[in-house]
């Protein structure tokens, strides 16, 4: 897809009232459409959802709510677990602003509209023998939605994704597109590399990309005690390999870590055969997890089969790295993931593994990665902590299913997480379930002033906001709260 062209400023002005609500009419959805995110936790009922195909489209949207003030918000495919992408408002969906629009191979950069999902990024990197430098669990989210939140991977030398673009453009609330980078309006585009879409919307990025690699994972399966038998050794075991990630069934007392080397490109791609017991409980797994929601009592043995099954498995394979960085995320889940200074971390591992050890509410496994530190303002992997100045962050991720999208009891134990991981100077990764309040934001992010010293700089009015920035960032549970949670927004969970 080529470059689209950007409506001049001028001519958005001049476009009356009644010919903008017009025009815009074209790419608006049925009143009646409700949109839910990918795990079925949320289901939003905006006052209006936009699909606009181009940028022009876009910029009229904006103008319309501006000219309204009305709140609207862009939204990628809604993989976000928690109601970050919603809008009592309007919600412009982007996937419709999508496509590599040019890969420079010297240069080692790619151009892609805000919209376009990762898989599609990744696969036309790979005919360019070009490759993402890190990708999380999954690439079936839009590049925008990924950079609003700092998605991560997991890897001692490997920042969030965010850290990885070079240059955007983005559409403010005046209507206007501009340009940004480290040296073109930087501070926009700091805030936009975390921005929970309160910035503006992103319409296209230039990212920095890798030689195309392959991988040889290595998977180890030991004990928590050996795993976690001296601070140094544990360290050690994030350092050896270049991209290493844990998973942790701490009933059944098992670490199973990953670790994963650079391969030759011409490197065999090797997989192993999945024993029939795997096969067998990933098919018994969801009516295991029903059983275990009324005789919560089977949840070590459950554990155990896990752990028997899948997870405590020495393996090895070779694949591209797409191929390694992603996997199947499996069954519809609530999931809270928080970041830890990796000096802080194995004291928080330790005391989570006290309260773990017995806790049948818990579902497994709990992920464990790493990243490097950054300086993007809002980042949970931002460097400065209190007065400390830290180098990497350790991420950890609970879970807890929903068999076959029944509800389920999670707010207990993800308070109880939740409270473990504040501890150690935890920050909540921001597209998943938190409590955090705009105090305890405030008092962890020393970058949250100039955070919104840039929105009120570039929406005065504040129409890129919603009610989880409200919530999370400026105020105490308000009446926009209150009112979204019961008439738009509805948590299925209790
Ligand atoms: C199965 C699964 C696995 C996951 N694995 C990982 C992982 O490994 N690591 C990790 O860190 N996260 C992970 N996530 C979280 C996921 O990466 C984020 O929720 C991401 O934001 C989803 O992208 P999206 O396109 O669905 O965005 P949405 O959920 O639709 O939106 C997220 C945010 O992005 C903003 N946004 C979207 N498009 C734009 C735009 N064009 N301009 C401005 N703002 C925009 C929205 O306003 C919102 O604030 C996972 C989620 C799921 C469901």
């Amino acid at each position: 897809m080529a470059m689209q062209e950007i409506m001049v400023l001028s001519d958005l002005k001049k476009i009356s009232d009644e010919q903008l609500e017009h025009r815009i009419s074209a790419f608006q959805g049925t009143p009646t459409h409700k949109l839910q995110n990918w795990a079925r936790t949320f289901e939003a009922t905006p006052e209006r959802i936009y699909t606009p195909h181009t940028i022009a489209d876009t910029q009229l949207i904006v103008e319309a709510a501006r000219r309204a003030r009305v709140r609207v918000r862009a939204m990628g495919v809604w993989h976000s677990p928690s109601d970050l992408a919603c809008s009592e408002g309007w919600i412009v969906i982007m996937s419709g602003i999508a496509g590599v629009i040019s890969i420079d191979k010297e240069d080692r950069t790619i151009t892609t509209h805000s919209g376009t999902l990762l898989r599609d990024i990744n696969q036309a990197l790979d005919v360019n023998n070009l490759a993402m430098p890190i990708l999380g669990s999954i690439s079936d989210q839009t590049i925008a939605g990924c950079l609003a939140t700092a998605t991560h991977g997991s890897g001692i030398d490997h920042h969030c994704m965010s850290s990885y673009v070079h240059s955007l453009s983005i559409l403010v609330a005046s209507g206007e597109v501009l340009e940004c980078s480290r040296t073109l309006h930087p501070h926009l585009f700091n805030a936009t590399l975390c921005s929970l879409g309160a910035t503006g919307i992103i319409l296209s990025v230039v990212l920095s990309v890798e030689e195309k690699f392959n991988l040889h994972q290595v998977t180890t399966a030991m004990s928590f005690d050996e795993y976690t038998s001296s601070p140094s050794s544990w360290l050690d075991r994030w350092r050896t390999a270049p991209y290493v990630k844990a998973f942790w069934l701490p009933q059944t007392g098992g670490v199973s870590l990953m670790q994963s080397y650079k391969a030759a490109q011409n490197t065999e791609k090797y997989q192993p055969q999945a024993p029939v017991s795997s096969t067998l409980f990933s098919f018994l797994l969801q009516p295991l997890l029903l059983v275990k929601r009324y005789v919560p009592a089977i949840a070590p043995l459950l554990s155990h089969l896990a752990w028997r099954c899948v997870f405590g498995q020495h393996q090895q394979r070779t694949d591209t790295s797409c191929n390694i960085f992603n996997m199947d995320c499996g069954l519809l889940q609530y999931t809270t993931e928080w970041s830890v200074p990796l000096s802080q971390a194995y004291e928080c591992m330790l005391e989570l593994n006290e309260w773990l050890v017995d806790e049948n509410d818990v579902d497994f496994p709990l992920e464990v990665r790493i990243s490097k530190a950054d300086d993007i303002l809002l980042s949970p992997a931002n460097k400065h902590v209190g007065n400390q100045v830290e180098t990497h962050f350790m991420w950890i991720g609970l879970i807890k299913y929903k068999p076959f999208n029944c509800r389920v009891r999670y707010r207990r134990i993800f308070r109880t997480f939740e409270d473990i991981l504040r501890k150690y100077n935890g920050r909540a990764h921001w597209a998943k379930h938190s409590t955090q309040t705009p105090q305890e934001v405030g008092e962890k992010y020393s970058g949250l002033p100039k955070f919104m010293e840039i929105i009120h700089k570039y929406d005065e009015h504040g129409i890129f906001l919603n009610p989880f920035i409200d919530r999370h960032l400026i105020c105490e549970k308000g009446d926009t709260y209150r009112h979204f949670k019961t008439h738009q927004v509805e948590a299925f969970g209790f």
